[in-house]
């Protein structure tokens, strides 16, 4: 049986990006209860790639059938199968994916990242992101998480140096810069990265539309710093196409349609010499702890979309000092608080 259900998430600050801002989120949470075993999911919809808690939950439920009828330890034929029946909304396939896969560990009695033969002691440092906000109340939030190497740093404003500047006075962690398409002249994105790698940032996220895909190789050509696509990147299918424009690619389950896909994009990605981020959107303990099952396999890590939450229903994965902390749960290792 599938249980689907609309949580308020509310965040601990207000979140806001390049493109909007939010106090809270509504994630669609997915239960299946099959042979007294339930798989949870979690679909984060977000309105960039038109998504909603609404249709999300329509497209869950087409899933009951399939979920009650085929063996869920077949999930690699599953996953064609909803492929095929989830055709929008990506977060409920990630939703669902995640589902099965946790029922699935939860029948044989292993964690996820021992399912896929990993390690998890190879896992990147995850970094804490940080929202655009007054340049104090960015310092602030870097100052209350003193302890993480390394900062994610939200740009695409107006007064993206004047940010930096203030950052730095604060700390001499490891900075990226994530400008959610912010930058729209490709000559002002090359300036604002030059000054930037002058700042000792690593690397810069989508520093503009994903669909200016010549300006974005023109700035690769001439770029310090390696830039990684994220709002460029959805599926497997993608990938090919970003290797002139882009040092690497964020994967996140909720764009991908859950873990089975991201491990597809994760070897094609390997197979082309880019670089490889996992990253996430703003979510409880579930789809975190989904994610962190494949993060041995990848070069860089941003899974904090928990640690920005008031108010997380989930335990599972957890940080400590910018360390994936594993338990040894099965499935997606995740309990309700
Ligand atoms: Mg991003």
């Amino acid at each position: 049986m599938l249980n689907v259900k609309t949580q308020k998430l509310h965040l601990a600050h207000t979140w806001t990006i390049a493109r909007n801002s939010s106090d809270y989120k509504e994630n669609v949470f997915v239960e299946i209860n099959k042979e007294g075993i339930t798989g949870i999911g979690e679909a984060a919809p977000n309105v960039r790639y038109d998504e909603d808690a609404v249709r999300t939950t329509q497209r869950l439920n087409e899933c009951s059938q399939t979920v009650e009828e085929k063996n869920l330890l077949h999930f690699q034929d599953l996953k064609q199968e909803i492929d095929r029946t989830v055709t929008d909304q990506s977060c409920a396939k990630a939703a669902i994916d995640m589902a099965i896969l946790d029922w699935a560990g939860k029948k044989l009695g292993a964690p996820l990242y021992k399912m896929f033969g990993l390690n998890p002691d190879k896992s990147p440092l995850t970094s804490y992101s940080i929202g655009i906000d007054s340049p104090e109340n960015m310092q602030e939030r870097v100052r209350e998480n003193a302890d993480m190497p390394i900062f994610k740093i939200k740009l695409g404003k107006e007064n993206d140096r004047e940010i930096i500047e203030a950052i730095r006075e604060v700390t001499d962690h490891v900075i990226r810069v994530d400008a959610n398409e912010g930058w729209h002249d490709k000559e002002f994105a090359l300036a604002q990265i030059k000054w930037l790698a002058d700042k000792g940032v690593e690397f810069v996220e989508q520093p503009m539309p994903a669909e200016m895909m010549d300006e974005t190789a023109w700035l690769k050509e001439r770029s310090p710093l390696p830039l990684i696509a994220d709002e460029a990147v959805k599926k497997t299918s993608d990938i090919i196409k970003l290797a002139d424009a882009y040092h690497g690619i964020n994967i996140k389950l909720m764009k991908s349609g859950g873990i089975l896909e991201a491990l597809s994009m994760i070897h094609l990605a390997r197979a082309t010499g880019m670089k490889i981020m996992l990253g996430c959107m703003v979510e409880s303990s579930v789809a975190i702890s989904a994610a962190a099952q494949i993060a041995p396999f990848v070069d860089y890590v941003d899974l904090d979309g928990n640690l920005l939450l008031a108010d997380d229903p989930y335990l599972g994965v957890t940080v400590k000092e910018g360390k994936l902390i594993y338990n040894d749960l099965p499935g997606l290792g995740v309990i309700a608080r």
